[in-house]
């Protein structure tokens, strides 16, 4: 049993020289393995070759799970899911699944046809790869390693050029003056108060269970990472998605979770930070009031504040925010992943629906 363990961790170790694993196409000559075989030629150019090479140890190989990801050539900065089909195993049974990816634990659940899936996140200052690990343990003591590899280019330090998708605004100087040093300290304090929401989100179990909704109808009128120049200066990237809205206007909770922290923030004005569970969490910026408290269940759609203006802002809209963990995210990946339709398994590397 030792030496079977063995056998599949040094092919896992092999395999994941390609960037994915394993290579069964051959052993599983399924719609689904053809669509991993996709997504692994997209992961790495060298696949192709991989595939060719004679292989004597199929019959271990085909004892191996699949892993998969969607969408197939995720963003900088956007949520993934990934999901594991598990090989036939009979006379054993899955014990436990663990895994990380940019150092944030994952939470597999199983869907209706067996599949784990979880999401993961690619952080918006990822550069060369992201990588997810994941052991499953079975009931014998038998483990499966899996690894998946996402290169990226690599990203030298900034040099201060205007990205091509740079809006320029034209505010008041004091957006571009630098902070005193009492207000530095408070937007580090209310920034690890965030990342703190984050963080606990690991702890509370997955509260949704239909799709996430956008908090508002409206136009979007900036979306995630457009780079910000303010009088000239490029000063940083969009962390999130805006919405038009005048004050007042319903701001809605994306999907069903706990509100997480109600706050008056420096740069972000009246914040709600709602926990989803699962590792993720979404918020509101700007509103002119919260119309919930800390530790209140709220539904999907629920109004949980209103449109305004506070905090550092040239005019009332909403800012949608969303984390995995401390991993802050393209928020519409939410409403993206979780709309797809079942019958995606026939190409569960489909593109986004944007
Ligand atoms: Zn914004």
């Amino acid at each position: 049993m030792v030496a079977r363990i063995a056998i599949v961790s040094r092919i896992v170790r092999r395999a994941s020289i390609i960037g994915f694993f394993p290579p069964m196409t051959r052993a599983h000559p399924s719609r689904f393995a053809g669509a991993a075989a996709l997504v692994a030629l997209v992961l790495h150019p060298t696949f192709v070759a991989a595939q060719a090479r004679p292989d004597s140890t199929t019959s271990v190989e085909t004892e191996a799970p699949t892993i998969t990801l969607t969408p197939r050539q995720p963003g900088i900065g956007s949520l993934v899911r990934l999901t594991i089909r598990r090989a036939s195993r009979p006379s054993d049974s899955l014990a436990a699944v663990a895994g990380s990816m940019a150092g944030e634990p994952l939470h597999f659940q199983a869907d209706d046809s067996g599949d784990l899936r979880a999401f993961g996140p690619v952080p918006i200052e990822v550069s060369d790869s992201v990588v997810a690990r994941v052991v499953l343990s079975y009931a014998s003591g038998e483990a499966d390693s899996l690894r998946l590899a996402i290169p990226y280019p690599h990203r030298p330090t900034p040099t201060g050029g205007r990205p091509a998708r740079a809006r320029r605004l034209r505010v008041s100087r004091v957006y571009t003056a630098r902070p005193d040093s009492l207000t530095e300290q408070r937007i580090e304090r209310e920034a690890q108060q965030a990342r703190a929401v984050g963080r606990r989100a690991h702890d509370t179990p997955q509260l949704w269970s239909q799709p996430f909704l956008r908090p508002r109808s409206s136009r979007i009128t900036s979306g995630f990472g457009s780079g910000r120049v303010f009088n000239g200066r490029l000063t940083s990237s969009h962390g999130g998605v805006d919405f038009a809205g005048q004050p007042g206007d319903a701001v809605r909770a994306a999907n069903r979770g706990v509100v997480a922290l109600v706050g008056s923030f420096f740069l972000a004005g009246n914040v709600v930070y709602v926990d989803h569970g699962a590792g993720v969490v979404t918020g509101y910026f700007h509103l002119t009031e919260a119309t919930v408290t800390e530790g209140d269940t709220v539904e999907r759609g629920q109004q949980i504040g209103l449109v305004g203006a506070t905090g550092r802002v040239t005019g009332p809209h909403l800012h949608w925010s969303a984390r995995y963990g401390q991993q802050t995210f393209d928020p519409m990946g939410l409403i993206e992943l979780t709309a797809e339709p079942r019958t995606t398994r026939r190409a569960p590397a489909r593109a986004g629906i944007r």
